[in-house]
């Protein structure tokens, strides 16, 4: 489980020769030295990304597997997911030093996933709140035993040390507004979707909006919520305004709205697709034999993911 194979391998490593060459071409418009030594990518004034690696969990990347990214206002930053072990986590701090010496204000969970939250400890100081949407504190001790216990057998005892959960102090219910001095970020407690809490941020200053993993890129989309709010949230924010999204997989910055539409179709197959087995009295072993299969060679990890979210799927629409 905590291995990618060769062959996801040869893919990913086609793809990030393929992300290199686009980011090269975009060189001129970032600064050279804060990309070559820190890793992190300015993708619009004042925002840093780090790409988290595709894969799941292992000893080689050590829980760097999503995009972690950090806001930085006139008096103070805004940390937005923090890596899925302690030891990246400082990695990632240690890189947004290399950028700012700014007070870290806020570390703000998108969702309650491992990869982004168990950074956290990293970041953990006096002033520092944690930010999360109000369902994330429940979602997460629920499932705290089992998220540390997976990721240290992922990584190693030696990489996993130093990692814990840190659940919010500050939660988002509907909206809230965050002050970073000269720069508002607005963020937006969403209904269940990938899961049921996830929380989005939009930065004001660049209309650059975050979306955690409401947004996979590449990386196959995963269910842990409800695949027809998912569907009904996507039609809602493509109605709203920014001129880039921040993924939770995927490239470091993609454009808006249109990069919604790969995830929009992959929902959209298997809701349809699901609704008529289910309607011909149909099985769910049936189900994930049949649902989706044009969707394999669009997505990395469609062996590890795909059945479960055609499960997650059936097991909603069931009901209906
Ligand atoms: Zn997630």
């Amino acid at each position: 489980m905590s291995k990618i194979s060769p062959t996801e391998i040869h893919r990913r490593d086609l793809l990030q020769t393929s992300i290199a060459a686009v980011a090269l071409t975009l060189l001129p418009t970032v600064p050279a030295v804060a990309r070559s030594a820190t890793g992190l990518s300015e993708v619009a004034p004042g925002i840093f990304v780090h790409k988290g690696h595709h894969g799941l969990a292992s000893t080689e990347n050590i829980g760097d597997i999503c995009n972690t990214s950090v806001v930085v206002g006139d008096e103070a930053i805004a940390v937005i997911d923090t890596s899925g072990t302690a030891k990246m986590g400082k990695q990632f701090l240690d890189a947004i030093r290399k950028v700012t010496d700014k007070p870290i204000r806020y570390v703000i969970n998108t969702h309650m996933h491992p990869d982004h939250v168990l950074g956290n400890a990293a970041f953990r100081a006096e002033g520092t709140a944690f930010v999360g949407h109000h369902k994330l504190a429940r979602g997460l001790a629920a499932r705290a035993e089992g998220y540390l216990a997976g990721t240290k057998d992922a990584v190693g005892a030696e990489n996993f040390a130093g990692t814990e959960v840190i659940l919010p102090n500050l939660e988002v219910k509907d909206e809230t507004v965050l002050d970073l001095g000269g720069r508002k970020l607005k963020l937006k407690g969403r209904p269940t979707a990938h899961t049921d809490n996830d929380l989005t941020i939009y930065d004001e200053a660049t209309k650059t909006v975050f979306l955690g993993d409401l947004l996979f890129a590449e990386h196959i989309p995963t269910l842990d919520g409800s695949i027809l709010g998912w569907l009904k949230l996507i039609d809602e924010m493509k109605t709203e305004t920014a001129d880039r999204v921040i993924p939770g997989h995927g490239p470091d910055s993609l454009p808006w709205p249109t990069s919604l539409d790969p995830l929009k179709a992959y929902l959209t197959t298997i809701t349809t697709e699901v609704r008529a087995l289910i309607a011909e009295g149909q099985t769910l072993s049936h189900a994930s034999k049949t649902v989706g299969t044009q969707a394999k060679t669009a997505w990395l990890f469609h062996e590890q993911y795909h059945g479960r979210n055609v499960a997650a799927a059936f097991a909603e629409l069931e009901w209906e």
